[in-house]
């Protein structure tokens, strides 16, 4: 089934790149229509609410940001007049964070401070807090303190002490050269936010410095929910001309070029039933050009 319908701009998905360049592309006097292939506005940014706890938010995909890093979030968030508040949590693991580990629950600031509490047989000098044993882990295992080259590209360049490059060999491999089996356990079973520590290149985990024991860097996150960028964002995107449109429910199934230089896109329609969304069995091919 052809649509008769003929777009300036498609942008096909409705997450924060979708309803982003939807917004900034407003008021060019285009007709421009977003695609989406769910039911829903926001793709990774989705935030839910418990029945009768509208103020609580709870983050299915990106939770907070630092507007430091993050200046073009930051500086959209401000513009759609969003409320920021802190995110106290955002910034490493909070010393209130509770721990389930080796069958003990633990305070984060129990954890290498009180050897009683502490399920891991360290020695002395290994027993510390993680970020402290991963640093000295680093700078007595490595060249870190002497390599001259600016911190940006640092990762690529330090060795261990036999002269292989950390981009050459694991985090594990770096590891078993220079601290007990323990030690090992107890960084990788204590470290759940830090999805490469395992399996990964030891240039994505060298630390540079000392780990930082203020927590100067406050990360933000928006009062009503990260969901309300794109949703925010989107409702500027309409309002604008009453040519704009948004498409739930269309899959991108296929683009094709023209002889001159028009494309034809070609969608599938789509069903979400109970949160999820599936290319209809019998889904019509419509195009727009
Ligand atoms: C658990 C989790 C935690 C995160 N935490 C943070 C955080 O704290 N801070 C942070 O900054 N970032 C965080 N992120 C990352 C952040 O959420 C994503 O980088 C960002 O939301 C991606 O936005 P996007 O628009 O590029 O893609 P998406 O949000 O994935 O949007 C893409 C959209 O396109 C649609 N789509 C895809 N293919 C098609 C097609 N063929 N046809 C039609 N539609 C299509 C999808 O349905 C989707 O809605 C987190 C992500 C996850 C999953």
């Amino acid at each position: 089934m052809a649509d008769s319908s003929c777009d300036d701009i498609a942008i096909i998905g409705a997450g924060i790149a979708g309803t982003y360049a939807a917004w900034r592309l407003r008021k060019q006097n285009k007709q421009i229509t977003i695609y989406e292939f769910s039911n829903r506005v926001g793709g990774r940014m989705y935030t839910l609410h418990f029945p009768g706890i509208p103020d609580i938010n709870i983050e299915l995909g990106a939770m907070r940001y630092r507007p430091e890093e993050h200046k073009l979030l930051n500086d959209t968030i401000l513009q759609l007049g969003l409320p920021i508040i802190d995110f106290p949590l955002g910034d490493g693991i909070h010393r209130d964070t509770r721990r389930y580990v080796r069958g003990v629950h633990l305070r984060e600031d129990e954890l290498g401070m009180d050897r009683l509490k502490t399920p891991f047989n360290l020695s002395a000098e290994e027993f510390k807090p993680v970020d402290e044993l991963r640093w000295e882990m680093f700078r007595n295992n490595t060249d870190v303190l002497t390599t001259t080259v600016p911190d940006a590209i640092k990762q690529l360049h330090v060795k261990t002490r036999d002269g292989v490059a950390m981009y050459k060999q694991s985090i594990q491999s770096v590891k078993h050269k220079s601290i007990s089996i323990e030690a090992q356990n107890y960084i990788e079973q204590t470290s759940p936010f830090r999805a490469t520590e395992t399996v990964t290149s030891a240039s994505m985990n060298v630390m540079t410095s000392p780990p930082s024991t203020s927590s100067k860097r406050v990360s933000k996150t928006v009062a009503t929910g990260m969901n309300s960028i794109p949703i925010a964002l989107l409702r500027e995107f309409l309002l604008t001309s009453s040519r704009h449109c948004l498409k739930l429910n269309n899959h991108l199934k296929a683009i094709t070029k023209n002889g001159d230089d028009s494309y034809e896109l070609y969608f599938e329609t789509t069903e979400t039933k109970k949160g999820r969304t599936r290319i209809q069995r019998f889904s019509c091919m419509t195009f727009t050009t």
